[in-house]
């Protein structure tokens, strides 16, 4: 690890002004003091989710094997990342696109002008492949195969873009403490891809006591509680009697709707500091190819398309777009406050 961290030398009191004017012009919904909305996009093509490539129940292999066979058109994504791109133009909005970095191959100039557009760079894997296995979360690779991994994925997004990369999420939000250590190793200040609710539980552990809000987690952890540099930024839930509804991005607002997922948003705010996030893919007008272990997926790509996007619009204007920050900043302003 380095000694100084980009979250900590890099304007933090510029952070927290920008963070104050935002607050200043915002009052679309009442709302606390850290009320930020951490906003980004995961940035991966059709054939990137488990049911096509990179899990245990995928049709190919990985995405050597999908591209080895694969003859026909495989860019779904450029279209919907131009159209996100233009979405956040449009509503001054500065997100963090967590990017897969197998994109800097296989779509030209597209990684560096999301860079260019101003938006922060983060890290969603090489192939986009689950760390843990979905059914028995174990570890797909050893420590030292996914350090490899992820290392060389770093270093391809920061080559392109000339930008520190900080920020991981994991591919499909598969993730054990294991994975905190490695990319705290690789230099990553940041993970935001703990996702704990009452429908689903992507990580290898129960988690009881993780909140909405970014936390320290322990070593070799994915528990709130840590004394170290990683810091944790959890999804929102809408918490409603004993059930944690979960409301984290695309794929939930397209499948529960606006107002469930603006409920869960809006009342993690309420607890601090929280984060909402899609998919270009999610956006995307054309129709993918019917490929994959649908099984496993039968309404994965369900409302997907103009749908999407207007649910998505109609959620970050109504939250209030002054508020929005990519993740980065989110997280520089949450440790001024927080960090011993
Ligand atoms: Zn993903």
């Amino acid at each position: 690890m380095t000694e100084t961290t980009q979250l900590e030398h890099e304007s933090s009191e510029d952070a927290v002004l920008e963070y104050k004017d935002k607050m200043a012009t915002c009052n679309s919904i009442e709302r606390t003091d850290e009320n930020v909305l951490a906003v980004s996009v995961d940035v991966e093509d059709w054939y990137h989710v488990p049911a096509v490539t990179g899990s245990s129940f995928s049709e190919f292999e990985d995405v050597h094997e999908f591209f080895d066979k694969w003859n026909d058109e495989y860019d779904y994504l450029t279209e919907p990342t131009h159209r996100t791109l233009d979405l956040f133009d449009e509503l001054g909005i500065t997100a963090t696109f967590f990017i897969v970095a197998d994109v800097v191959d296989n779509y030209p100039g597209l990684v560096e002008e999301i860079a260019d557009r101003g938006h922060e760079i983060g890290c969603h894997g090489l192939h986009h492949e689950c760390a843990i296995d979905p059914d028995t979360k174990e570890p797909r690779f050893t420590r030292k195969e996914y350090k490899e991994q992820i290392g060389t994925a770093k270093r391809k997004l920061e080559d392109a873009t000339g930008q520190e990369v900080v920020g991981f999420r994991a591919p499909n939000a598969y993730i054990g403490g294991w994975v905190l250590d490695v990319i705290e190793e690789l230099g990553f200040e940041y993970d935001s891809s703990v996702a704990r609710n009452s429908l689903f539980n992507k990580t290898d552990s129960e988690l009881p006591h993780v909140d909405t809000h970014p936390y320290v987690p322990k070593q070799n952890s994915l528990s709130p509680g840590g004394d170290r540099p990683l810091i944790e930024l959890p999804w929102p839930f809408w918490e409603v009697g004993p059930v944690r509804i979960p409301t984290g991005g695309g794929p939930l607002i397209r499948l529960f709707g606006e107002s469930v997922v603006k409920r869960g948003v809006v009342q993690s705010l309420d607890r601090g500091p929280s984060s909402f996030y899609f998919h270009p893919v999610d956006i995307a007008r054309a129709d993918f190819p019917k490929v994959g272990n649908t099984k496993r997926r039968p309404v994965y790509w369900l409302f997907k398309g103009e749908t999407a996007e207007k649910r998505i619009r109609s959620l970050l204007t109504s939250v209030g777009t002054e508020r929005c920050l990519p993740c980065g900043t989110t997280l520089q302003w949450w440790k001024s406050q927080h960090a011993q």
